[in-house]
């Protein structure tokens, strides 16, 4: 019986993730048949890298499918959800994050998606990406994307970036926000010329966020332009799980429909979280997914930080295997889309049986942080 139900978790695994193309700058899986503006050799070799890279996450569980590495905590912009920039941090050493790199290869790391504070800003942000490539990683970008211009794009190209997520929280720009549709549309057309890499464009929806209705327009700007485009369902304001209006339910769907139909099906979780329940999943956060902080340490995610708390250098298989084993209170309430979807490689198999950690306060509150500033 247990097999049966395990063979069947891997059929509905597999069958879900070879519907895919994956959008790897956040983790995302997308399917992206929104060529028109890539360079159709590249797109092609991206895929079957993608493919490759989804068979071996399948065929074995003893390395890490995606990690967010963080090369700096500063950030040009200041919304007013985010705990995650400051305005005064230097970049970290090239060289220092290029060691942290190489030992993401060394575990068997299939994507490493550069996040901030705004990685733009970071002096050598192409050598990062090389490095990332050198060890035939998939190189992903999360940005606000006021740093696009042309000749800066081509470097991404020339860099080998393979995938861009920009989030775009409103059409005009408030006292919240200035990651703004009207702010950043020629951003985005700079992109749709020039870049060679996937671009992904997500809008949110839930948490009170003002106009619901935003989140539609910027989807739909996002396919016109070949983009493909992603909605993450957030909290309340504070941090509770409620069901999304009727409008925002109605507004939801649409987008969903917009953006492509395989990644609303990998994103079971959000149908729970805007109809205000919880979710059960396994949430493989230390092991799958990691995320390494600008000091270099592992942490669960950007907002369960302090455990495990090792540096990435001293991060051993053994470290590996307990974070896969361990159950994650947080796990229920959890809204980020690229842990969940990592966590469908496994959730068919090895369950979970050490209690995580005690809840600490404030935690769903930074959950809504995370989800609104990158995705
Ligand atoms: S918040 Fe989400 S991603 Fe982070 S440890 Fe908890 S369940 Fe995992
Ligand atoms: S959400 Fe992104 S752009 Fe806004 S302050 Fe935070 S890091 Fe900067």
């Amino acid at each position: 019986m247990v097999s049966c139900l395990a063979l069947l978790g891997f059929g509905v695994a597999f069958i879900s993730l070879c519907r895919l193309f994956f959008d790897i700058n956040s983790g995302l899986f997308l399917v992206s048949f929104q060529v028109s503006e890539m360079r159709k050799t590249k797109f092609i070799q991206q895929k079957v890298r993608q493919f490759a890279f989804i068979g071996r996450a399948l065929a074995s569980t003893g390395h890490p499918v995606l990690a967010h590495l963080i090369p700096m905590r500063r950030c040009n912009l200041a919304c007013g959800y985010c705990n995650e920039y400051d305005h005064t941090s230097s970049p970290v050493p090239v060289e220092r994050i290029k060691k942290r790199i190489d030992k993401l290869g060394a575990l068997g790391t299939s994507i490493v998606t550069i996040s901030g504070g705004e990685p733009m800003m970071h002096p050598d942000l192409d050598d990062i990406i090389h490095q990332i490539r050198k060890h035939r990683m998939i190189a992903g970008l999360i940005s606000n994307g006021y740093y696009f211009t042309p000749e800066r794009i081509k470097r991404l190209n020339k860099a080998g970036l393979d995938n861009l997520q920009i989030s775009i929280d409103n059409v005009e720009p408030d006292e919240v926000s200035r990651k703004s549709l009207r702010v950043l549309d020629k951003k985005l057309r700079y992109l749709s010329e020039h870049a060679d890499f996937h671009v992904n464009i997500n809008s949110v929806i839930g948490g009170g966020i003002k106009n619901p209705e935003d989140a539609l327009t910027v989807a739909r700007r996002a396919v016109e332009l070949g983009f493909s485009s992603t909605v993450g369902v957030i909290h309340d304001g504070d941090g509770t799980l409620k069901p999304l209006s009727a409008k925002e339910k109605d507004i939801f769907q649409q987008v969903k429909k917009l953006g492509n139909k395989d990644h609303a099906r990998l994103n079971w979780f959000q149908d729970s979280i805007a109809e205000g329940k919880p979710y059960q999943w396994r949430c493989r956060a230390g092991a799958r997914y990691l995320y390494v902080c600008e000091d270099g340490l592992v942490h669960w995610c950007s907002q369960q930080k302090g455990y495990p708390g090792i540096p990435l250098e001293d991060y051993t298989m053994a470290d590996f295997d307990r974070e896969y084993k361990t159950e994650k209170w947080c796990a229920p309430t959890c809204t980020l889309q690229c842990v969940h979807q990592v966590g469908i490689l496994d959730n068919w198999r090895d369950p979970q049986q050490a209690p995580g950690l005690t809840k600490p306060e404030g935690s769903l509150k930074d959950t809504i942080h995370e989800v609104l500033r990158a995705e």
